[in-house]
């Protein structure tokens, strides 16, 4: 009997380490690619029953014209209230994980990957085999992600604060792919990656035949 699921792979890295570019090189690859913040979102998407369940406990003011979730508004009054936090993630981090499972497993291709800034942090390591760990040292994270998203070091640093902390990621890879070079030096590890994810998940199939 072969496995149904394909094997499924955790990337996950600080802010501007490099998983996007990463998970980018994996997907032109042929790879099929979960991405954690797309989920986050879709499930609060109009005609999603948890975006009734928000405006019914926030109110009409938290939806904008469009229809659609003011994020902004609803940030600052879970920044601001522990009591309203704790009722978001119960409500939507069933959602998630279920959302998120279900594309895993609805993929077809040889292995998938699950790309998470906080796979770690929220538990979601949970629901994949095995874990890449993309790393780059601090000075490339700060002027990597001020290139790209004009903030400055002291945003990054604060993002920086709520994640885990460099070593402590590293410790939990299964794989990891140094990010501290050039783009070419990127793609080369992913593909020499792609080679031995591969023939893990053939290993997997095998052992499940
Ligand atoms: P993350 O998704 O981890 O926050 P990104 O993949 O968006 O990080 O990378 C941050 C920025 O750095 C992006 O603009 C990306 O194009 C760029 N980048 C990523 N890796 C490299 C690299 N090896 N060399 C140069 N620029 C890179």
């Amino acid at each position: 009997m072969s496995n149904r699921h394909p094997l499924k792979v955790g990337l996950t890295g600080g802010i501007g380490s490099g998983k996007s570019a990463a998970a980018s090189l994996f997907a032109a690859l042929g790879v099929d690619v979960v991405d954690s913040d797309v989920v986050a979102r879709q499930v609060v998407e109009p005609g999603e029953a948890a975006l009734d369940e928000i405006a019914l406990r926030f109110g009409p003011e938290i939806l904008l014209a469009s229809g659609e979730l003011n994020r902004r508004a609803l940030r600052e009054i879970i920044f601001n209230d522990p009591e309203q936090k704790r009722w978001l993630e119960a409500l939507l981090h069933p959602l998630i994980r279920a959302r998120t499972v279900q594309a895993l497993d609805s993929s077809s291709s040889a292995y998938v990957i699950l790309v998470s800034p906080l796979l770690f942090e929220s538990g979601q390591d949970a629901l994949v085999d095995t874990v890449v760990v993309v790393d780059v040292d601090e000075a490339h994270q700060l002027d990597r992600t001020s290139a790209r998203d004009e903030v400055d070091a002291r945003q990054v640093r604060s993002i920086m604060a709520t994640q885990l902390a460099a070593e402590a990621r590293r410790a939990r890879a299964d794989y990891l792919i140094d990010n501290r070079g050039d783009l070419g030096a990127l793609e080369s590890q992913v593909a020499s990656l792609h080679r031995k994810l591969l023939a893990l998940a053939q290993m997997r199939e095998k052992g499940a035949e």
